[in-house]
């Protein structure tokens, strides 16, 4: 096996078990080991630290595998243990019956590093960023279709950008196992359902990471106009109607997110959806509706990701500050403000600034009720914190 040789004094991270060793902590690589192989991962003194699956492209130069000087299964086996594994935690997270959208494995955090895995009913979709993952796809295909029960096929979606940094081709969609899923995938969760698009959907077709965040604003929604903004399937609003709001209006730029929204709003199955859908630049709504004095009891502010990385936190940082002010002036009082962030490099102590000065220019007190992170299925390593990256807050306005 080969050997990944850290400079002096970079141990360090691995004694707290973070799981990525960066290439500038990598003094040489003794051998001739080739991208998604496992590698011996060595201190400058030569004890034996971990094994770890080597990426020669990419600035994480390995992911540990295991930590210590101890035997490490061979890797279609490893990933075969750590599936079933990762499966099996799964079982005592949900009451029976609330949901069958649950991601199965979250990669570093599942020690299973660049594997997410996502079950929609009876269809598994793989996102892949590591070239181990890449490497052992068909052994985590059939590990899947074998753990996940009544699994009928594991497919998996190449066309995540962070495919780039590991030299990975960035494609389309591709089936690693069992039948091809349809077109779109009917799954429920708690009194809603929803449509799934696992071939060109967000991420692997859903956003499973704010499944109670979406329970959290169902609680509050009775009676309530809201405003859910950026509503992509219109989760948040559906379940907003589903809990007996008495108006919703799904905003989105993107009209056919809108027509999927609308689908999902239909299968409620109410003859009065009182439910309108707005195609519109949210920061140039919220402006329309403080000129116009509208006002709501409920908004919802889920956008995409401001911020890719740590050099973008303060730009992302004033446009969300923009629509939380936005947002704040038009609660009636009383009124609840659900706000959500799901870029990493946007810290919680940055996220709660950036509300606090918001709250200020609005004039306004607010209190928070409650705060989200991403669901239970997303668990995030004690010692990985970047796996954290959704958080929110439940804001009531005075
Ligand atoms: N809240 C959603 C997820 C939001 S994803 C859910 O629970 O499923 C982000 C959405 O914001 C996408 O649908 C995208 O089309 C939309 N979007 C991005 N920029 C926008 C803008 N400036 N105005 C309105 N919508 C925008």
């Amino acid at each position: 096996m080969s050997k990944l040789i850290l400079k002096p004094g970079r141990e360090h991270s691995l004694a707290r078990r973070h799981p990525w060793i960066f290439s500038g902590a990598v003094a040489a690589v003794d051998g001739d080991a080739a991208a998604g192989d496992v590698v011996d991962i060595v201190s400058s003194k030569g004890e034996m630290l971990g094994h770890g699956a080597y990426s020669p492209d990419s600035q994480i130069r390995a992911r540990i595998l295991s930590f210590g000087d101890c035997a490490v299964l061979p890797p279609a086996d490893l990933v075969r243990e750590r599936v079933f594994a990762s499966v099996a935690r799964r079982g005592n997270f949900f009451v029976e019956g609330y949901t069958n959208g649950i991601r199965l494995v979250n990669a570093e955090s599942d020690a299973l590093p660049g594997v997410v895995a996502d079950a929609y009913g009876e269809w598994v979709v793989c996102q892949l960023t590591s070239a181990f993952a890449d490497r052992h796809k068909r052994a985590i295909a059939d590990a899947l279709m074998m753990a996940h029960p009544s699994c009928r096929g594991v497919s998996m979606r190449s066309d995540v950008d962070s495919r780039r940094k590991e030299g990975l081709e960035v494609g389309g969609f591709m089936n690693l196992a069992g039948e091809e899923p349809p077109e779109l995938i009917e799954i429920f969760e708690g009194p809603c359902k929803f449509l799934v698009d696992v071939r060109a959907g967000h991420k692997t077709g859903f956003y499973l990471d704010q499944r109670e965040a979406r329970a959290a604003v169902g609680r509050l929604a009775n009676n309530c106009d809201v405003l859910n903004c950026f509503s992509y399937t219109g989760g948040f609003g559906v379940f907003a109607r589903a809990n007996g709001a008495n108006s919703v209006l799904q905003v989105d730029i993107s009209a056919d997110a809108l027509d999927l929204a609308r689908r999902n709003t239909e299968l409620l199955g109410l003859c009065h959806s009182n439910t309108d859908f707005v195609k519109a630049d949210v920061f140039k709504y919220l402006r329309s509706c403080r000129d116009e004095g509208r006002t709501f009891d409920l908004i919802v502010l889920d956008p995409p990701k401001f911020a890719e990385a740590k050099a973008h936190a303060m730009k992302a940082a004033r446009g969300y500050k923009d629509i939380n002010l936005l947002a704040m002036k038009l609660l009636r009082p009383g009124g609840f403000l659900a706000t959500f962030s799901c870029s990493g490099a946007m810290t919680s102590e940055l996220f709660d600034k950036v509300l606090m000065e918001a709250a200020a220019d609005a004039k306004r007190d607010f209190q928070i009720v409650a705060r989200t992170r991403q669901a239970e299925d997303h668990p995030v390593l004690v010692s990985f914190p970047e796996g954290l990256y959704l958080k929110g807050a439940i804001l009531r306005a005075l």
